[in-house]
């Protein structure tokens, strides 16, 4: 994880410089991270929605990791940066057949599919352009744990589509098109999985399930997809997996399943400790004996903890001997949603200190909602080798007002 202590002058010299709320991302430990995650027995895929940063893209490529993108935006985006279309795979609930054909002319050739509209119109395109798609159906399972996450869980959602409906398609339809390669199956509805036990029990369930349809439908399963979902410990819970552990249950999927290769594509697990959101504390006040801040940025550049109701761990960057105590962390939007939560933080901090959110390399600026109440976009800035660049300026609301 970014080292704030070995960054600490440089985050003091950007808070006055910026003058705004910034995401500050190191790079060093970016590659690092990246070069072990390659290390497991897998094909690593980035899921380019947790963070589609330039420098970020730039690092995983000469990591060699590939990418996995579900918008043109996206897939532009790591196109420019000069990653190759081999290296993509398109997924995302919402392809539409010009899409699909943008994705096919830009050289991609590996498609998740979702619905069997897109099955339909991905085997029309690859016949009219005369091009080979490699495609993996996605499948959502019914889960009955009794819970629920942002990727759906055990709710009805518009990922993939149950083994049923592949399977009455698959008996009313041929999926034998000489273009498409069906090279097995994508199932993903778990978010931020902490406890290995747990992601044992959900890879295995999938696993199971999916070689069994395989064999119902009559595919020769050689990819199984899992998605992402491995989870990052935001509220200190003393569980987080480890590399390790991860490798020991992949050797076990493979194992049990050794005809199979297993993809995964890594958002959060593979980019959210690369980065720190620093913003400053606007007020410090006492309402009804709740102690709270008020800062500058909030759920407008980070929606995690409104979302989710979870904080960020967090820290001040004035370094204090003052012991711990108890604050609200408040954003600057005029609705009480924008609030960041319950926090330890030095008791003397006051108006003009600046708190640091960890493990923001993910979901954060992108997935945020900067435009309301027309405050300043946070700046965002890079640590690479020792040289520190703001690649994105801190822009006033009138470079985007009309
Ligand atoms: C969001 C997403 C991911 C990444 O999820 P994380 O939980 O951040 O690892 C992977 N695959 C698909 C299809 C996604 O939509």
């Amino acid at each position: 994880m970014v080292d704030t202590l070995h960054h600490h002058q440089a985050l003091v010299d950007l808070a006055k410089e910026i003058d705004a709320p910034f995401f500050f991302y190191d790079l060093d430990v970016l590659q690092s991270h990246i070069k072990t995650l390659q290390t497991l027995p897998v094909t690593l895929w980035y899921a380019l929605k947790a963070n589609p940063l330039s420098a970020i893209i730039s690092t995983l490529d000469d990591e060699g990791m590939r990418f996995d993108v579900a918008s043109i935006g996206e897939l532009n985006q790591v196109l420019k940066q000069g990653v190759n279309p081999q290296n993509i795979l398109h997924t995302g609930p919402a392809k539409s057949y010009e899409q699909l054909g943008y994705f096919i002319d830009q050289g991609v050739r590996r498609f998740a599919i979702e619905s069997t509209q897109q099955l339909q119109d991905v085997q029309s395109i690859a016949n009219e352009k005369q091009v080979h798609i490699d495609v993996l159906l996605r499948v959502q399972l019914q889960w009955h744990d009794g819970e629920k996450n942002v990727l759906g869980g055990e709710c009805v959602t518009p990922f993939g589509l149950s083994p049923n409906d592949w399977i009455l398609y698959s008996k009313n339809h041929d999926l034998d098109c000489p273009y498409i390669n069906i090279l097995g199956f994508h199932c993903f509805q778990w978010g931020n999985i902490l406890c290995i036990d747990k992601l044992e029990r959900i890879w295995f369930t999938i696993a199971d399930a999916l070689h069994e349809l395989a064999e119902t439908m009559g595919i020769d399963l050689r990819v199984l997809d899992l998605g992402g979902g491995l989870g990052v410990d935001y509220q200190h819970e003393g569980q987080e997996l480890s590399l390790a552990e991860i490798n020991a249950l992949l050797l076990k999927l493979k194992s049990h399943y050794p005809q199979t290769d297993i993809w995964l594509e890594l958002g959060r697990y593979a980019v959210a400790k690369c980065g720190v959101y620093v913003t400053k504390v606007v007020d410090r006040k006492t309402v009804y004996e709740r102690d709270m801040l008020v800062l500058a940025g909030g759920s407008q550049h980070l929606m995690r903890p409104t979302l989710t109701s979870q904080a960020f761990p967090v820290s001040r960057l004035r370094e204090s001997s003052a012991q711990l105590s108890k604050m609200h962390l408040h954003g600057a939007l005029c609705t009480s949603l924008d609030y960041l939560g319950e926090v330890q933080l030095p008791s003397d901090t006051k108006a003009q200190d600046h708190i640091i959110f960890h493990y923001t390399g993910a979901y954060g600026f992108t997935e945020s909602m900067p435009f309301f109440l027309c405050h300043t976009l946070p700046a965002e800035v890079t640590y690479n080798k020792g040289l520190i660049k703001i690649l994105r300026k801190a822009e006033a609301a009138g470079v985007w007002l009309k």
